[in-house]
């Protein structure tokens, strides 16, 4: 087996991911091949420890910590061998989106999919979330650019899971499943929550399983990443709505001139943009940023020409870019909104509770109105941004933390809008996945016979329950807003080592490697 570290500096570094939570594990491994996790895996299901995969600790849900060993395969895992004429790139599991996408752009290539968090987040951990971008709704969730998987499994098998290769270990959906799945599954444009058996169904390819799984099926060592041209032209606007009522009409309106990306600023974001400085057009309810993508400047313009015509009745101001450049110029006002939230006190914390909904689409204006109902009701703050043309926004939630009763109301805007969501037809998760967060509440959105079969697949790829056990499905004592990395009752670790996690989420500093927190002060 591979040494474990066991020093409570070197634990305190890894109790904490983005998002909400402080869980100190009993030990961290650091594998630098597949022999070594494979004999790291062996010994865990020998002795019944949990393994908790991960990569640059950027996921927001809690799927990153916990209290078994955690496993990070950032630091091993990290060759890179591009293919430029098959449009191919084969990464190891520590490899981030932004290391692919560099390799590939000298050759006209790119992964399409663009996570916000690309600068980090690892190719393992891309798979293991499905994780999505703005982009995505013109070329999907990473899924469709997976060709192939390298995983180590129970028993510390090495396995390869290729796209068409069909195939899956024991599991298969019988022909009542597929009815279960219609009637089961949000029809979202984007679901990273609970295991992917529609996906299975329509492709038949264990690979579909694997994908946003979370880890909790076995550790992803490579990923054989799908490549694609990178458009010659893009163009696009900034779009000020009046009224939340207009945001169904124009994000749908928008989603049919196959746009690549939407991108809702609303004013909840908007409100602390302008307090820091920034210019918002007034009278603003939300912005909408719209980019095209096309093989000509005259498609690119016309296509621009077409999307604020159809929407003049709708806007407030439509502001044109007409490349690359100016684009980037006009969407600005998207890099002011972290600082701008940045600078809130100390007190006043961004937690990642209700971050990742997402709707069908003409139920997005409804979902908006209802969050910030809910916000209004437990008087916590929220700022909300994200995915317009998808359905899908996220959402800080911004409690004071000197305020009695944060935490009910917190736990109450949790519950609030989970019941939104579902009544909605939508899921808790868009792309980040359901982690520790959401695992308790997926019997409520997918129903007691999915849950089993979910509960069948764990059993076929992890029959001693070794791979990261509490995420996706629930554990007996599920409570979501638990070991939380603020409040009084948050878990002891040195002051040097949480103020140094702290930086890493300010200054989205995720790539460090996590020994590094734990030098000396
Ligand atoms: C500022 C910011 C912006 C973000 N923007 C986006 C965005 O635009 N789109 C988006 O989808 N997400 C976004 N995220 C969330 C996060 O970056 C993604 O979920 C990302 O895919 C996580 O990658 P990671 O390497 O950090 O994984 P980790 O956080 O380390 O792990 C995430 C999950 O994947 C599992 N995992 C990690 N590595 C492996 C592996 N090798 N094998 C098996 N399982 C593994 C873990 O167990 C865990 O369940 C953002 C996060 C931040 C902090």
């Amino acid at each position: 087996m591979i040494p474990s570290l066991t020093d409570p500096r070197t634990r305190s570094a890894y109790s904490e991911g983005a998002g909400i939570y402080r869980i100190v594990p009993q030990a961290v491994a650091i594998p630098r091949d597949i022999a070594g996790l494979a004999a790291l895996v062996r010994d865990a299901e020998r002795r019944g420890t949990p393994l908790i995969p991960r990569g640059a600790g950027s996921g927001m849900p809690g799927g990153n910590v916990g209290r078994g060993v955690i496993v990070d395969c950032s630091q091993g895992f990290r060759t890179l061998e591009l293919d430029p004429a098959g449009r191919r790139a084969r990464a190891g599991a520590g490899v981030s989106w932004a290391q692919v996408t560099d390799a590939a752009r000298p050759h006209g290539l790119r992964l399409p999919p663009d996570p916000a968090s690309g600068a980090f987040a690892t190719s393992g951990g891309l798979v293991a979330t499905n994780a999505a971008g703005p982009r995505s709704i013109r070329y999907g969730s990473v899924r469709p650019w997976i060709e192939a998987i390298e995983v180590v499994g129970a028993g510390g098998e090495v396995r390869s899971m290729r796209r068409g290769a069909g195939g899956a270990k024991q599991f298969n959906l019988d022909p009542g499943d597929q009815d279960l799945i219609v009637r089961g599954y949000p029809k979202t444009r984007k679901n990273s929550s609970g295991y992917a058996l529609d996906a299975f169904a329509a492709s038949g390819d264990e690979v579909d399983l694997f994908i946003g799984a979370e880890g909790t099926l076995g550790i992803v060592t490579a990923v054989e990443w799908r490549l694609d041209s990178i458009p010659p032209e893009s163009a696009g606007a900034a779009l000020a709505l009046g009224s939340l009522d207009a945001l169904g009409e124009a994000a749908t309106f928008l989603a049919t001139l196959d746009p690549s990306a939407v991108e809702l600023l609303d004013r909840t974001l908007l409100d602390f943009v302008a307090a820091a400085g920034g210019e918002v057009p007034p009278g603003a309810e939300c912005l909408l940023l719209v980019e095209f993508e096309r093989e000509t400047p005259a498609a690119a313009r016309g296509v621009v020409g077409d999307a604020v015509r159809g929407l003049k009745q709708l806007t407030l101001q439509a502001d044109t870019a007409l490349d690359r450049a100016g684009l980037e110029q006009l969407w600005g006002i998207r890099r002011l909104a972290s600082p701008a939230l940045a600078r809130l006190p100390e007190t006043r914390r961004s937690l990642q509770v209700i971050e990742d909904g997402c709707v069908p689409l003409e139920r997005l204006a409804e979902y908006v109105g209802g969050l910030r109902e809910a916000a209004a009701r437990h008087d916590v703050p929220v700022a909300i941004f994200g995915h317009a043309g998808d359905g899908h926004v996220h959402v800080n939630a911004l409690p004071d933390l000197t305020r009695t009763g944060w935490r009910e109301a917190l736990q109450g805007l949790y519950d609030d809008v989970g019941a939104l969501q579902r009544r909605l037809g939508g899921t808790p998760s868009g792309e980040h996945g359901d982690g520790r967060l959401r695992a308790g509440t997926l019997v409520s959105l997918y129903g007691s016979e999915l849950i089993g079969r979910f509960r069948d697949l764990k059993a076929v790829y992890d029959p001693r329950s070794i791979f990261n056990p509490g995420v996706i499905l629930s554990a007996a004592d599920w409570a979501p807003l638990v070991d939380l990395k603020v409040g009084d009752d948050a878990a002891q670790i040195p002051e040097d080592i949480a103020a140094r996690l702290r930086d890493l989420e300010r200054s989205g500093g995720w790539a460090t490697p996590k020994v590094d927190l734990t030098r000396s002060p």
